[in-house]
């Protein structure tokens, strides 16, 4: 096995026999397999494996000890890639095939009106576990199990992106916000703020406390979309965290926005974001729960004419579905009544664990909850940046609907 890879290898890589044949699955490009598929009594530790059935050896992937998700491919030996083109599968080769096929995907990238970018999207860019963002001259790694910090080699990652990427000037290493050491510099230092490009909008970002890798990328399309539809409008941007979608509302010629998020830290950033721009449309920017916030303007009769709601994930896991079907359904109910009669509403899920088809009949159940009816003018999902395999479609996460109400 050769070394030379994004891959960290072992001495020596440990087997994985499968009690059932899911070959299948795996040919037709699904990455995952879920614990019932191995021996519960084996005491595999997470890591490097190479997955077994019946003394065949398939491919190589990460096992992951704690989790019903076990077992997550990097690749098949029978890889249709590398068959067709007659080459020894090896990890080196692997790893550069595909993050050159990830570059590739973002070849416009950088440009003069967004400099921030996701490079590497887990398993969407056939990368299990690791994710890759670009504000800037900053690239961001995070992983989302602690297994994959062994596994991933920031060393390799870190000389690769300084080639490829010359313009960076920090690759830092964010772990999640709860774990005790937040995270490390692999190269340059980490600034106390960075300030990036989103469609010709500056943000600014602290990346070391803030969300996800420092920012909100997903709803990079969506928020166009805002812009294209609030000239002239009283805008609402419940859920906001830092003021995305009322930033774009405002360079799209709102009359007024107001953003409204729970967490303090999100809204002082989101009046940073107003001040990097120096936007003169009036920002209402409240630190609040956007449930008391609704009622309020309900009692005071104060109505919007465009309302976006973008909680947070309500369904951490499957078990959680039914409980979120009904939060969302009623923040999506509530804040659909401080909707002005002709207006618009915007409504986003980031949850995987509700599908396309359950969000819109939550929508649906809103509507007819807060007694209104809208129409569909736009779907919205995640940006091109974010692909998932076909198969996947359970990372098919974000979920977005702009309705004209009646
Ligand atoms: N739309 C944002 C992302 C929203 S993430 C963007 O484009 O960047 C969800 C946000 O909901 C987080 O910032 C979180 O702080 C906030 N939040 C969670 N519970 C809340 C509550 N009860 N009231 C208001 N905000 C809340």
């Amino acid at each position: 096995m050769d070394k030379n890879s994004l891959i960290t290898l072992p001495e020596k890589i440990a087997t994985l026999p499968l009690l059932r044949d899911v070959t299948k699955h795996l040919k037709r490009g699904h990455l995952w397999i879920f614990k019932d598929c191995f021996d519960q009594n084996s005491n595999q530790k997470s890591g490097i494996v190479e997955l077994i059935h019946k003394k065949d050896s398939l491919g190589f992937g990460i096992y992951q000890d704690d989790t019903q998700l076990s077992f997550r491919l990097l690749f098949l030996n029978e890889d249709p890639f590398y068959k067709k083109n007659n080459i020894p599968l090896t990890f080196k080769l692997w790893s550069e095939h595909n993050w050159k096929r990830a570059l590739a995907l973002r070849a416009h990238y950088p440009n003069e009106l967004t400099n921030s970018f996701r490079l590497i999207n887990g398993e969407g860019d056939n990368f299990a576990g690791l994710t890759i963002d670009i504000y800037n001259s900053v690239a961001v790694i995070k992983h989302d199990h602690p297994v994959m910090e062994k596994i991933w080699n920031h060393e390799r990652l870190t000389e690769w992106l300084r080639r490829d990427l010359p313009f960076l000037s920090c690759v830092y290493l964010k772990r999640r916000n709860h774990e005790e050491e937040k995270g490390m510099n692999l190269f340059g230092e980490l600034p106390d703020e960075i300030v990036f490009l989103e469609n010709g909008a500056k943000f600014a970002s602290n990346i070391r406390d803030a969300a996800k890798t420092g920012f909100f990328l997903d709803q990079r399309d969506n928020r166009l979309m805002i812009k294209n539809f609030s000239k002239n409008k009283d805008v609402l941007n419940l859920f906001s965290y830092t003021a995305g979608f009322s930033l774009f509302a405002a360079l799209g010629g709102a009359s007024s926005t107001t953003s409204v998020d729970i967490s303090k830290a999100a809204i002082v950033a989101a009046m940073r974001n107003f001040e990097v721009n120096q936007i003169k449309t009036p920002h209402h920017a409240i630190a609040l729960d956007a449930f008391e916030f609704v009622d309020q303007k309900l009692k005071e009769k104060t109505k919007y004419d465009l309302v976006i709601a973008d909680p947070p994930s309500f369904a951490p896991n499957q078990k959680a579905i039914p409980q979120a079907i009904e939060g969302y359904t009623r923040v999506f109910s509530q804040a659909l009544r401080l909707v002005k009669p002709g207006g618009l509403f915007a409504a986003s899920s980031c949850s995987s664990h509700i599908t396309y088809e359950v969000f819109m009949e939550i929508c649906q159940s809103a509507m007819s909850k807060a007694n209104k009816r809208g129409r569909v003018i736009y779907l919205g999902a995640q940006p091109t940046d974010h692909p998932y395999p076909l198969m996947m479609t359970e990372l098919r996460y974000l979920k977005f609907i702009l309705f004209s109400i009646e």
